[in-house]
């Protein structure tokens, strides 16, 4: 048995055989030197794998035969052949056994000789033989391995998908009935792979450097999201104890709906707990859990989902369903559309354009207001679906107030030309801005003269006031919610929208942790919002909380100063939190 031990990115628990999927990145296949007396069976290993290539081939030449013409059949054929000639496969085995290397060591050293072979070769014919091998040796390395590409062909089992990492346009095509967990080598807590595990209710551990040469295709493997750690090998004790830790998680969530709406306090006070809502994800999830309303729709994933732009008329018909789900949550129930928040790790072939730095680049509502028949068209669709529930428009990273000056114009074009067509929408449409830009939190004063609301977007703010990706595993410790610098920065903005008298909400994922969620709602914010997933267990914790205790919380920080480091100021809060908090370690788990 072993744990292995990475970043809790979405909660829960998960077991299951293990599926590595192939992402965008480069495979990363292990090579090693075997025990002696091992050869043999790896031998017959790569006999299997020779196997699967071969009955893979086989298929793909069948469905060939059916569908096209002769020529895309030759190809496979001849890869065919090129798999059974003995002199290729002889030289692997040969190697495994004069070697005593892995099979992937031994077909990656064999091939590589052939290719140079046929690379020095004049004849063009030969020449491409050079793409046949790279073909068959990717064919042979994912039977061996179990990468298979595209990321998820062949996933026909739930399982736990290991992988070097996932693009948000990966994830979300994996058949969501099939993903039992997540466990990838990089990533982090705030990546948008890890929120939409989150958003789909999928336990999911990140950050964990070498997974996928660590564990074989089928394997059984226990995934828990919740503290980060996926244990191999698990003996029976651990699944008992694993099973113990499912029980409670299914207590609390069930305790939570139960009980009080999200967000009550013990005083009967509250501070509402909403949803984040991914399109395409169910929304099953959000009433389960007890959300208040959608704090967060992240409409590019109506993007994401197909590829290409939607059509106004596709948007339309997303929003007002999800404004009809949403009155659904109850009587003050409203939805936050975010308008298109593309760029940075969300990227759309066809619109995205490469850039070589794009979390700073044009994305967003830059984007949006470069491209004024996109912004329209979605208007448009948030217009018209705001007749059908209680919407919000949100704008995404605005840097600074021409950005909403601006947009504040093409808004009004559109209702013009609403209003010329006889549309109906909501004319007292709230229009907010995220804050999640340190300079529109710096100048959070100008910018809330200007709006209805504001939501703070911590996943951003905090990357980058740190200057640290928020998607690295390798800056993961430098991702400081309770940096002294950060916190000072949501005060400032807290006490701008009050002074401004309009509202203030947190939508990033640090409010789903306990430490960091209850700090926010102690600073006064109005709405907290997070996958729906986490949402028992905050207001769990804020249920057993007064408005004086919130007052206590606050000035820890304040009273720590600022020469303290995020860590000292994190565990001072978990500490103060374990002791007023009742069962708070086994609400968190
Ligand atoms: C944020 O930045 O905190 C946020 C909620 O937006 P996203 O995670 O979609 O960038
Ligand atoms: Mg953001």
């Amino acid at each position: 048995m072993r744990s292995l031990q990475g970043l809790a990115t979405a909660r829960g628990f998960a077991v299951g055989p293990v599926f590595i999927c192939r992402g965008d990145g480069s495979v990363p296949v292990p090579e090693y030197v075997l025990e002696p007396g091992r050869e043999e069976e790896e031998v017959l290993r790569y006999r299997r794998a020779v196997g699967d290539a071969r009955r893979d081939l086989e298929g793909i030449v069948a469905s060939l035969k059916e569908r096209t013409g002769r020529d895309d059949v030759m190809v496979f054929e001849c890869h065919l052949m090129m798999l059974e000639d003995t002199e290729l496969s002889g030289a692997v085995e040969r190697r495994i056994r004069e070697e005593r290397v892995n099979a992937e060591s031994a077909v990656k050293r064999v091939y590589a000789e052939s290719r140079a072979k046929f690379e020095r070769m004049n004849d063009p014919y030969f020449r491409e033989r050079v793409r046949d091998l790279d073909d068959l040796e990717r064919r042979l390395l994912a039977a061996l391995t179990g990468f298979s590409a595209p990321a998820h062909r062949g996933l026909k089992v739930p399982s736990i998908i290991v992988a070097d990492d996932l693009t948000p346009s990966e994830t979300v095509q994996l058949p969501r009935d099939l993903v039992l967990g997540f466990a990838t080598n990089g990533g982090s807590t705030t990546s948008h792979v890890a929120l939409l595990a989150r958003a789909m209710g999928i336990p999911a551990v990140t950050g964990l450097g070498d997974i996928t040469s660590r564990v074989r295709a089928g394997e059984t493997v226990l995934i828990d999201g919740t503290n980060g750690t996926v244990t191999l090998h698990p003996d029976a004790a651990s699944i008992r104890e694993f099973m113990d830790l499912v029980e409670r998680d299914r207590e609390i969530s069930e305790s939570a709906v139960l009980g009080a709406p999200a967000g009550t306090l013990k005083d009967g006070g509250e501070v509402p707990i909403f949803a984040n809502l991914h399109p395409g994800v169910p929304v099953g999830g959000l009433r389960e859990h007890g959300a208040r309303g959608i704090g967060l729709y992240r409409s590019e994933y109506l993007w994401l989902n197909r590829g290409h732009e939607p059509t106004e008329e596709d948007q339309f018909r997303a929003y007002r369903d999800a404004a009809r789900f949403t009155a659904q949550l109850g009587d003050d129930a409203s939805i936050t559309i975010r308008a298109l928040d593309i760029g940075g790790d969300k990227i759309v072939r066809g619109i995205s354009h490469k850039e070589a730095n794009p979390f700073l680049g044009n994305r967003s509502i830059r984007y949006l207001l470069a491209n004024r028949d996109m912004f329209k068209t979605q208007l448009r669709a948030i217009l018209r679906a705001s007749a059908f529930g209680r919407v919000r428009l949100m704008y995404p990273m605005i840097s600074c107030v021409e950005e909403l000056d601006e947009s504040a114009e093409v808004l009004a074009e559109v209702k013009r030309e609403l209003d010329a067509a006889g549309v109906a929408y909501d004319r007292e449409m709230p229009v907010g801005a995220m804050i999640e830009v340190p300079s529109a939190a710096i100048n959070a004063d100008a910018i809330a003269k200007r709006v209805d609301f504001f939501s703070i977007g911590t996943n951003d703010l905090v990357q980058y006031v740190m200057a640290a990706d928020r998607g690295n595993e390798s800056v993961a410790s430098l991702y400081q919610p309770t940096n002294p610098a950060v916190l000072w920065l949501m005060r400032h903005v807290i006490d701008a929208a009050r002074h401004r008298g309009i509202k203030v909400g947190v939508c990033g994922e640090s409010a789903s942790d306990p430490v960091v969620g209850v700090l926010w709602a102690a600073m006064g914010v109005d709405i907290l919002s997070m996958s729906a997933s986490y949402i028992p267990v905050i207001s769990a914790v804020l249920s057993r909380l007064t408005r004086a205790d919130l007052d206590a919380y606050v000035r820890i920080p304040v009273e720590m100063g600022n020469d303290v480091t995020a860590h000292e100021v994190y565990d001072r809060c978990r500490a103060w939190l374990a002791e007023h908090v009742f069962d708070f370690e086994n609400i968190v788990l």
